[in-house]
């Protein structure tokens, strides 16, 4: 299977040749799940070649506008898409929101826009503390995090993921408060860890995983913040004294091979 990253960046400001966070898992069948829906992100999984007719689940770890700006447009290149190929086979796409205040305005919105994709439905779904998802081949966990403060009686906003397929495991962190809250997924092992670096400093998150022997295989790195967006190289430096190479810092539109 392969993560493709659609963008890269944390919500700062427009940066050239970065965009906001989003990522796509495509299993080995062609099936792909979304995670996060930063601005951009339609246009970048269609330049990549990306086949959005497969696109089955997307996830929304939170509703900043970096994790979000994206939705509206992305259906809009599938509309698109259908339109161009003439290709009428139904298509279902869950979209599992992290809120109950996303899904319906945004459903209007794309009929508003006449934008909303022909022979496909969309399935707005709220995401829960401890709840998954589990269909052929895929199931992804979900786990509340406190990267958006809500009052103890209310359910979290804010959500980390992780995806077993294909015989591996993959920890996606969504934006924390700590990268202790992703840690139990962490020390357990993954094959992959995908680590937002927007509110973190890398090197000390590594210096944590490697204090506590956590067993990761890889660690991608990506919600770049202004640590690695201003010194490169001396933070990658830094990380991979600790990691080696199974370290790596995400780009738009690069391609992991898992
Ligand atoms: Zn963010
Ligand atoms: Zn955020």
């Amino acid at each position: 299977m392969k993560i493709h990253i659609l963008g890269s960046l944390s919500g700062t400001e427009p940066k050239p040749d970065r965009h906001h966070t989003s990522w796509v898992l495509e299993l080995d069948n062609g099936d792909l799940y979304m995670f996060d829906a930063g601005e951009n992100c339609g246009r970048s999984a269609y330049l990549m070649g990306l086949d959005l007719f497969k696109l089955k689940a997307v996830f929304i770890s939170h509703s900043h506008i970096d994790h979000t700006g994206g939705l509206l447009h992305l259906f809009g290149v599938i509309r698109k898409m259908r339109d161009l190929s003439g290709d009428e086979t139904p298509q279902k796409i869950a979209l599992f929101l992290p809120r109950p205040d996303i899904g319906e305005p945004l459903l209007r919105l794309l009929d508003a826009c006449h934008t909303y994709p022909k022979n496909t439905e969309i399935i707005p779904q709220m995401l829960t503390d401890g709840g998954n998802f589990a269909e052929c081949g895929i199931t992804v966990e979900f786990k509340g995090n406190n990267h958006i403060k809500v009052a103890e009686n209310l359910p979290p906003e804010s959500f980390s993921f992780r995806i077993s397929a294909e015989n591996k495991f993959i920890t996606a962190s969504g934006d924390v408060h700590g990268v202790e809250e992703i840690m139990d997924w962490c020390s357990a092992g993954c094959d992959v860890v995908l680590m937002e670096s927007g509110h973190h400093s890398p090197p000390e998150i590594c210096a944590r995983w490697k204090e506590l022997d956590c067993p990761l295989k890889k660690i991608i790195f990506f919600h770049h913040g202004r640590e690695y967006l201003n010194f490169p190289q001396e933070t990658l430096r830094k990380c991979r004294r600790l990691w080696g190479r199974k370290v790596n810092f995400a780009d738009d539109c690069s391609t992991f091979e898992i």
